[in-house]
């Protein structure tokens, strides 16, 4: 049976909401599938704006692969603005998708991807707008799985209540797998219901239902252990990890934006992982080993995206994309290919050194001089060596001299505030950076006219990482460093006015700490501060940190306990039964040499130093260099 759009009900509402073209679908390379050619289907959700959500890499992948498969749709659905939630919910519209305008209720599968845990209360208002009850148990024959993928789902147990399934890694193949399954147990009537197909992936060992563990706790509260309640379900779920990235090159046809959105470009994944072991990292750790995608795959998916696009800037992303190992032959191969055509390149540049400003003069042949971005993350030498960032200020002095003598007169440098062990000098330590970033500049140019912005974020410790037992930071201290490092920088004469700042408060750090770390108890807090209003927590002008602590009381969950406290070796983590492939003794191991200083090399070069990744999980480094070419061309 066709399921019928519900966009006539949508459009009467439409003129009297903020930014209405972002709910009418239709962009160039959007799919629409008729509803009876397939019989499964996918409404894909970014938990937030669509200006945030269409970009989402991680969305658009998946969007295209399932779509290419046979009796598989996917359609896009993003969060819906308070103006509009309010009205939908007045004259009863569903929470709907963008192509089709059909109702999230109707598909099989609500995928929703998490980039951060402050998408949580948002996934609530759609399924509440969809006519899904929020709570898994309490779903139906008629309602869609909901599945988890993204960075946070590597720990959804604070979800877990309003979950069905979580995947763990990358999500092209796993969501084929998926795809098949749901349409075998259709295909064979259903039998056994939701909780037999359920029971199907979580089978597999690579889905994870959260409703087949029991979490059992200590008196104290601690975690006693986490237990499958059924026979055939995994003790661990694995992470799931694509090898050859050539075989996939997505997207191949880019979703070009009605809105305005924040990233307007095409984006190319040059690889996935990084290896250069940052302690606080979550996305490098979760996603090791590193897998690079070939120069001749990355040549080819730039100018096809230009061409199906219309793109006139393109972003080779990763988590470091200086690393990969053919990037120099790719910066210049590209600029040569679109020297004097409107196309401009950007790459997301953090490492500190001068083979960085040489890719960064490449990829702005074509473009403005703008800013560079060095992330030294921590303000002192013992700072840095504490998170395995290693980066001396001599690095520094001499990386940012060296682009300002070069023309650059913008740069921003990226650091966190509240990282372990952290005390106020070693914030204080930032100004002087900065001070000495300003004097450089000067001296290379001989001008005053040099600019640097200090960017700074609160770290929040994250499952999976060395410092997942790490005490965070409480807010009141991370604000008094930074005010007296904004004291310190805006006091000086000679540097102040040439120092930009930019930093948040402490607060919305501690919730996000909360739902980094939190376990199921936690949902409580999650379900009462969406009851009490809460939407869009990542915007602050949305965000209320009163709300969520007032929530947290009710709730009866102490804060503290689950952020500022440290954690013992052998507690059980909410997530230990989730697995990343990080081997826990490595992961603890490092945790104890951060304290103490050591530092760990990056394995793409120097022997394997055994984090257990490779062996759990079948994978191993691909790097090049394949000593191929970026030709040959067809288009430029
Ligand atoms: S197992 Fe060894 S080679 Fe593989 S990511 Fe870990 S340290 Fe690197």
């Amino acid at each position: 049976m066709p399921v019928e759009s519900i966009f006539h009900r949508l459009e009467a509402l439409l003129p009297k909401v903020q930014k209405p073209i972002q709910y009418v679908g239709g962009e160039l390379n959007s799919t629409v599938k008729d509803w009876d050619s397939a019989d499964v289907r996918w409404a894909l959700m970014y938990p937030d704006a669509y200006e945030v959500g269409l970009p989402n890499q991680g969305v658009a992948i998946l969007y295209e692969i399932l779509n290419e498969l046979p009796g598989t749709l996917a359609e896009r659905t993003y969060a819906v603005w308070p103006d509009l939630e309010a009205l939908m919910r007045a004259e009863g519209v569903p929470q709907f998708t963008v192509d089709a305008h059909r109702p999230v209720r109707a598909f099989d599968v609500l995928g929703v991807s998490f980039s951060t845990e402050l998408g949580y209360t948002n996934l609530l208002t759609a399924l509440d707008l969809a006519g899904i009850p929020l709570r898994a148990a309490d779903r139906g024959e008629e309602d869609p799985i909901v599945l988890a993928g993204g960075h946070a789902a590597f720990n959804p147990e604070p979800i877990a209540d309003f979950l069905d399934a979580a995947v763990l890694g990358d999500g092209e193949q796993i969501s084929i797998a998926i795809s098949e399954v749901i349409r075998e147990w259709k295909g064979e009537g259903s039998p056994g219901g939701r909780d037999e197909l359920l029971m199907r992936l979580a089978e597999s060992g690579g889905v994870y239902v959260p409703k087949f563990y029991d979490v059992e706790y200590h008196p104290d509260g601690r975690i006693k252990r986490v237990a499958p309640n059924r026979a055939d379900v995994p003790w661990r779920v694995h992470k799931h990890t694509v090898m050859d990235l050539d075989e996939w090159p997505y997207p191949k046809k880019p979703l070009v934006p009605l809105a305005e959105t924040v990233h307007e470009r095409f984006s190319v994944e040059i690889f996935r992982g990084c290896t250069r072991g940052c302690r606080f990292c979550q996305a490098g750790m979760i996603t090791r080993p590193v897998r690079e995608r070939s120069i001749t795959t990355i040549g080819a998916m730039v100018e096809n995206g230009i061409k199906e696009s219309g793109f006139n800037e393109v972003g080779l992303l990763s988590l470091s994309s200086a690393d990969h190992s053919e990037i120099g032959e790719v910066a210049k191969g590209l600029a040569d290919r679109y020297e004097g055509t409107n196309t401009s390149l950007s790459l997301p540049s953090t490492r500190v050194d001068a083979f960085n400003i040489d890719l960064a003069n490449e990829f702005s042949r074509n473009g403005r001089r703008s800013g560079l971005t060095f992330a030294p993350e921590g303000g002192s030498e013992r700072m840095r060596k504490v998170i395995n960032k290693m980066v001396t200020e001599e690095d520094l002095i001499r990386t940012v001299s060296t682009a300002y003598s070069q023309g650059w007169r913008q740069v921003k440098l990226y650091f966190m505030c509240g990282l372990p062990t952290e005390q106020d000098e070693d914030v204080l330590g930032i100004a002087d950076l900065a001070k000495k970033v300003i004097q450089a500049g000067r001296e290379a140019t001989g001008s005053r006219d040099i600019r640097c912005t200090v960017s700074i974020g609160g770290f929040v410790p994250k499952p999976h990482t060395p410092f997942q037992w790490a005490g965070q930071a409480d807010h009141e201290t991370v604000d008094r460093r930074l005010k007296a490092l904004r004291d310190s920088l805006r006091g000086d004469k000679n540097y102040g006015r040439a120092i930009g700042f930019r930093y948040h408060d402490g607060k919305p750090s501690i919730v996000e700490g909360l739902l980094s770390r939190g376990d199921r108890r936690v949902g409580a807090v999650i379900k009462a501060v969406w009851e009490d209003g809460g939407r869009f927590d990542g915007w602050s002008e949305h965000f209320s940190y009163e709300r969520w602590m007032s929530a947290a009381e009710k709730a009866g969950v102490d804060v503290d306990w689950y952020t500022t406290r440290e954690r013992e070796e052998n507690e059980v983590l909410p997530w230990d039964h989730l697995d990343a492939g990080l081997d826990r003794e490595w992961l603890w191991q490092d945790w104890q040499e951060a304290v103490t200083g050591g530092e760990v090399e990056d394995c793409r070069w120097t022997p394997c130093y055994d984090c257990g990744v490779c062996p759990t999980m079948g994978t191993e480094i691909q790097i090049g260099p394949t000593g191929r070419k970026l030709l040959p061309l067809t288009v430029v």
